[in-house]
């Protein structure tokens, strides 16, 4: 997925709230669309907060302030807006519990029907929240991979629109406000993002936000990816320190994070090759580090869902450097999970 970068009008933001759609002339759409005025929920926007004053330049970005709780209506809120500009009227997901939530709520929002293709293992509070926004659920025993095919399938099939977070383009076009927003929060860019690795939604977003920045003058240095995988599911670690381009399915040897729980995950030639641009790392994480990292986060006052811990024990295994400026991710809200 490469892409040209739009040039930025920097003046142009203050002409839309304040909102992930402050950075709308920098998405695909044309510029006299107004469609997403009847779709955002005002999603976007989320606070960067110093964690500890004892350590000033680590920040956590509270990205499970937005409308379902996690960092995916930035994906779902654009994806939707789009499908709905084209005059869809039903889509097709699926997903391990967040982006399945998402594309229901903004489905719902869009008067568009909504399929969601999700495993039986999911989490039923995730389940109750999609059924709430009247999607149809289609539970499928099977791994994270047979879920896709049977999604894929079926918008085959159905000749349907696939509202999928991991294949189309605009859901990256939404997650790469994430860090359109940082720039402006921080005023510079920082030296280092901790970024969980599942499909890789939120880093690829991440990555082509820097680089429409830096292409565009806006920033020097492409900060690293540093991206957190769990030890028990860790495909893009594995090829990573293989020194290979992709990577190969493994075996899901059960994790509590179960957002990041991808064996094989579809871009990670992109993903890996993003992490290696811009002097990144991968980081694996130990099951008994996730709970922990959850209390210790509870105890600064941010409660997380059990995968969004995964991202601090990350930061706290991660070796940063003096002064190094470092942006935690939290992406999803603890009601969501166990
Ligand atoms: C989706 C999700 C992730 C992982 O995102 P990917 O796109 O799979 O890399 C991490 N944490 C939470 C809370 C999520 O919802």
């Amino acid at each position: 997925m490469k892409k040209d970068s739009p040039k930025i009008d920097v003046t142009a933001w203050t002409n839309y709230p304040n909102t992930l759609w402050r950075y709308f002339e920098a998405m695909p759409f044309e510029k006299d669309s107004k469609t997403w005025e009847s779709v955002t929920m005002g999603e976007g926007q989320t606070p960067l907060i110093i964690l500890d004053p004892l350590e000033p330049d680590t920040y956590v970005k509270v990205d499970y302030l937005m409308p379902t709780l996690s960092f995916k209506d930035r994906g779902a809120a654009v994806l939707m807006a789009k499908a709905k500009e084209l005059g869809v009227t039903k889509v097709i997901a699926d997903s391990s519990g967040n982006a399945g939530t998402s594309i229901a709520a903004y489905a719902a929002r869009c008067n568009i029907a909504c399929d969601v293709y999700l495993s039986h293992t999911t989490s039923p509070k995730k389940i109750a929240q999609v059924k709430a926004h009247g999607a149809t659920i289609k539970e499928i025993v099977g791994t994270r991979e047979d879920i896709a095919e049977a999604a894929q399938k079926a918008v085959g099939e159905e000749n349907t629109f696939y509202a999928s977070h991991v294949y189309n383009p605009y859901f990256y076009e939404g997650t790469k406000t994430y860090v359109y927003e940082i720039y402006e929060q921080l005023k510079e860019e920082p030296d280092s993002l901790i970024i969980p690795v599942g499909n890789g939604t939120l880093l690829l977003g991440a990555y082509y936000g820097f680089k429409e920045l830096y292409d565009n003058k806006m920033i020097d240095k492409m900060p690293k990816m540093i991206a957190v995988q769990a030890a028990n599911c860790a495909p893009l670690l594995n090829a990573y320190e293989k020194g290979n381009d992709r990577a190969e399915p493994v075996t899901n040897k059960g994790t509590l994070a179960e957002g990041i729980a991808i064996a094989a995950p579809v871009r990670s030639q992109q993903i890996i090759a993003a992490v290696r641009e811009t002097n990144g790392e991968f980081i694996a994480i130990e099951e008994d580090e996730i709970l922990n990292a959850r209390t210790l986060l509870a105890d600064k006052g941010f409660y997380v869902e059990v995968t969004t811990a995964a991202n601090y024990a990350g930061y706290l295994k991660y070796k940063k450097s003096q002064g190094e400026k470092v942006i935690i991710p939290l992406c999803g809200a603890g009601i969501k999970s166990k």
